[in-house]
C-alpha cells in the first residue's frame, strides 16, 4: 500500500465503488478500503444453499443502478470489463391471500389494459399519473442526483419555480409529501391496483401511511414501466467487480481486510486514516461510507468536533428490520393462478394496502407481523444461469421486522428477549414459508436448501446495517431528502475540511443507484480535492 493518496474511501459500498471509479477513470490516486473479506457491501453473491445455486444474497435488483448518473458515464468502461444487464417485460406482481393478482409491466398500453381489468378507470388513471409525472421527471429524479445543499441544489429548485411557478411549486410539494394511502385510494378504485403498488413503499424503507410515501410509490411504479427489473447476468459481483477494475485499470487500489479505526484531522482538516493495526495511510481528501454513528461516534476525535454535529449523529435513528430467506428448488415454483406468476421477477404476497400497513403498524409496535408482506424474487425469470437447468432460486425479503422483538402479533411464537437467535430466525422462515407454499404449492417437497438472514445475521455481514435496519437509518422525512442524514447534519460535506460523508445515511438515502458516491465524486472533480471553500454547514459549526 503506497502511503499517500488524493483520496482513500473508507468501506467499498456501491457509493465508494462507483465514486472511486469515477475519480480514478479522472486521473485521481484513489484507495479503497474495506473492513470485510470481499468488496461491494451490500451486494454480495454466493452459492450459500447449494453448489450451482448462485445467490445475490442481499442486494439483488438493480433498476437504480441501471437508471443511476453513474451508470450513465461508467457503461462502457463497465461492459469492457464484463458488465452485461438483462431485463425483463414482467418486472413485479401482486397475489392476494384469496389468489386474486394484478400486475405491472414495461408496457404502457399492457399496464393499462391491466389496470382497466380490476377496475373501471384505473388504466386512464394510470395514463394520468405518468403523464403527469413526465414532464417534470426531470425535477424528480434531479433530487435523487442533486446535493440539495448547494448552489446546485438552490438551481434545482429555481428550475422548478420557472416552470412551474409559485403555484405549481406548492401542488408539486404537496404532491411530494402525501401519504402512499392517500395517492392510491384517491388515484384508483381497485383494491387489487392498490395491494399492486402498495408495497413498492416498503423498498423505500417507509410505509403506506408515512409522509412522501405517495410520491415514492409513483417514483418506483412509473420506473419499473421505463426500465423493469434489470440485473446483472451472474450476480451483482459481477458490477462490483467491473467497478474495482475500473479503478484498478486506472492506478488506484482495493484492500479488503482493512478496517479503518481512526479518521486523521489536524488543525480541522482531514489527513488521513489509520487502520486497526497501525498502519496509516495519508490522504487529500476521507470520503467515509459508514453511519453516522462510526462516523461521529468512533472514526473521528470527538473532542476536535463541534458539539452539534455530535448530537445531530446521535440522535440518527435506525429503522425497521430486514430477514432475507433463500430457497434452492429442485424445480420452479408452481403458482397457482395467473400463468405470469412464474415468470415474473418480483411478486408481493400480502392482503393489500391494508395488509401492508397493518404489518407495518405491527413492526413499528415491536411485534413480528402476523400477516407480512412477503417479497418473492425470482431472479431466474431475469437471468435463467442463476441454477442448474431445471432447477430454481427464490430471494425472499421480509422488510417488517422489529429490530427487537417484543412479541409476536400471531401470538404463536415465542421471542424470547427479543434475541435473533438461531431459533427465532428459522421458526419465522417456517411461517413464511407456509405462507408462500400456500400460492405455490411444491415449495415444500422441491426444496433443497433454505438459508435465512434474521436481521442479526444481516448486521454481521455489514455493520453500516445496524441491528438489520437494510437502508442504514430511517427514512421518516425528518431523515430524508435535504434533511437527510439529520436537519442539523445535511449533506456530504462534514465538520472536518477535506472528509465528505456517503452512503446509504446520506442523501440521496439507501439502494444501488450510487447517489452520493457520484455526488461527491463529481464534487471533488468540479472543484479539486480537499482545501476547498467550506460549505455553508461547515461555517454553521463555526470551522
Ligand atoms: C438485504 C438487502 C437487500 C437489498 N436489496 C436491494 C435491491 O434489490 N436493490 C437496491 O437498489 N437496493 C437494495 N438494498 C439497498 C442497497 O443494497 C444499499 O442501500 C446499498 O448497497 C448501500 O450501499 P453503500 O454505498 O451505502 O454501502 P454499504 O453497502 O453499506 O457498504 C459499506 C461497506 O463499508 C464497510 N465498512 C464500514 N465501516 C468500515 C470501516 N470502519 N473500515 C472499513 N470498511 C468499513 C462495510 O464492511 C461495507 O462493506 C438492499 C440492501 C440489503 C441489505
Amino acid at each position: 500500500m503506497s502511503d499517500r493518496y488524493d483520496m482513500v474511501f473508507v468501506g467499498s459500498g456501491i457509493n465508494s465503488l462507483a465514486g472511486a471509479a469515477l475519480l480514478a477513470r479522472a486521473g485521481k490516486r484513489v484507495l479503497v478500503l474495506e473492513r470485510a473479506d470481499r468488496l461491494g457491501g451490500a451486494i454480495w453473491t454466493a452459492e450459500i444453499t447449494r453448489p450451482g445455486f448462485v445467490h445475490d444474497v442481499l442486494a439483488c435488483w438493480h433498476p437504480l443502478f441501471v437508471g443511476s448518473a453513474a451508470y450513465a458515464e461508467l457503461a462502457e468502461d463497465l461492459h469492457a470489463r464484463g458488465l452485461e444487464y438483462l431485463n425483463t417485460e414482467l418486472p413485479t406482481g401482486w397475489v392476494g391471500s384469496d389468489g386474486s393478482s394484478a400486475f405491472l409491466t414495461t408496457s404502457h398500453e399492457r399496464n393499462v389494459e391491466e389496470l382497466e381489468r380490476h377496475a373501471r378507470g384505473d388504466g386512464e388513471a394510470w395514463s394520468r399519473v405518468v403523464q403527469g409525472f413526465m414532464p417534470n421527471a426531470d425535477l424528480c429524479f434531479g433530487v435523487l442526483t442533486t446535493e440539495l445543499w448547494s448552489r446546485a441544489g438552490g438551481g434545482l429548485g429555481l428550475k422548478a419555480l420557472r416552470r412551474l411557478g409559485r403555484r405549481g411549486l406548492v401542488e408539486l410539494t404537496g404532491n411530494i409529501v402525501v401519504t402512499a394511502r392517500d395517492w392510491l385510494t384517491e388515484t384508483f378504485a381497485s383494491p387489487s391496483t392498490h395491494g399492486l403498488l402498495a408495497p413498492w413503499v416498503l423498498h423505500t424503507g417507509l410505509g403506506p401511511d408515512a409522509a412522501v410515501s405517495g410520491f415514492m410509490t409513483q417514483v418506483i411504479a412509473v420506473a419499473i414501466e421505463l426500465g423493469g427489473m434489470p440485473v446483472p447476468k451472474g450476480g451483482g459481483v459481477k458490477l462490483v467487480e467491473a467497478l474495482a477494475d475500473i479503478v484498478r485499470d486506472a492506478g488506484g487500489a482495493l484492500e479488503t481486510g482493512q478496517e479503518v479505526e481512526r479518521i486523521l484531522a489536524e488543525n480541522g482538516s482531514v489527513a488521513g486514516v489509520r487502520m486497526t493495526g497501525g498502519t496509516t495511510v495519508s490522504a487529500g481528501c476521507v470520503v467515509a461510507n459508514v453511519t453516522p454513528t462510526q462516523l461521529y461516534g468512533r472514526l473521528l476525535d470527538g473532542s476536535d468536533l463541534p458539539a452539534p454535529a455530535l448530537e445531530a449523529a446521535r440522535r440518527f435513528r435506525y429503522g425497521r428490520a430486514d430477514m432475507q430467506i433463500h430457497f434452492a428448488l429442485d424445480e420452479p415454483p408452481r403458482w397457482e393462478g395467473d400463468e405470469r406468476l412464474p415468470r415474473t421477477a418480483i411478486v408481493h404476497l400480502t392482503p393489500g394496502l391494508d395488509g401492508v400497513s397493518r404489518a407495518i403498524n405491527e413492526a413499528d409496535r415491536g411485534l413480528l407481523p402476523a400477516e407480512a408482506t412477503v417479497v418473492v424474487g425470482q431472479p431466474l425469470a431475469v437471468d435463467p444461469c442463476r441454477a442448474p437447468d431445471g432447477k430454481s432460486i427464490l430471494w425472499i425479503q421480509l422488510q417488517e421486522l422489529p429490530r427487537k422483538p417484543k412479541g409476536d402479533a400471531a401470538g404463536e411464537i415465542d421471542v424470547g428477549d427479543g434475541t435473533w437467535t438461531e431459533d427465532l430466525r428459522e421458526r419465522y422462515a417456517d411461517r413464511i414459508q407456509a405462507r408462500i407454499a400456500r400460492h405455490a404449492p411444491n415449495l415444500e417437497s422441491a426444496l433443497l436448501g433454505r438459508v435465512a438472514f434474521s436481521p442479526a445475521d444481516i448486521e454481521r455481514t455489514n455493520v453500516n446495517l445496524v441491528e438489520g435496519d437494510i437502508y442504514s437509518g430511517s427514512c421518516a422525512l425528518d431523515q430524508n431528502l435535504i434533511w437527510r442524514p439529520r436537519p442539523s447534519l445535511p449533506g456530504h460535506r462534514t465538520p472536518v475540511e477535506g472528509l465528505y460523508h456517503i452512503g446509504a445515511s446520506t442523501h440521496p438515502g439507501p439502494g444501488l443507484g450510487a447517489g452520493s458516491g457520484t455526488i461527491v465524486a463529481h464534487d471533488l472533480l468540479r472543484e479539486g480535492p480537499a482545501r476547498r471553500a467550506f460549505s455553508a454547514v461547515g461555517r454553521r459549526f463555526g470551522n
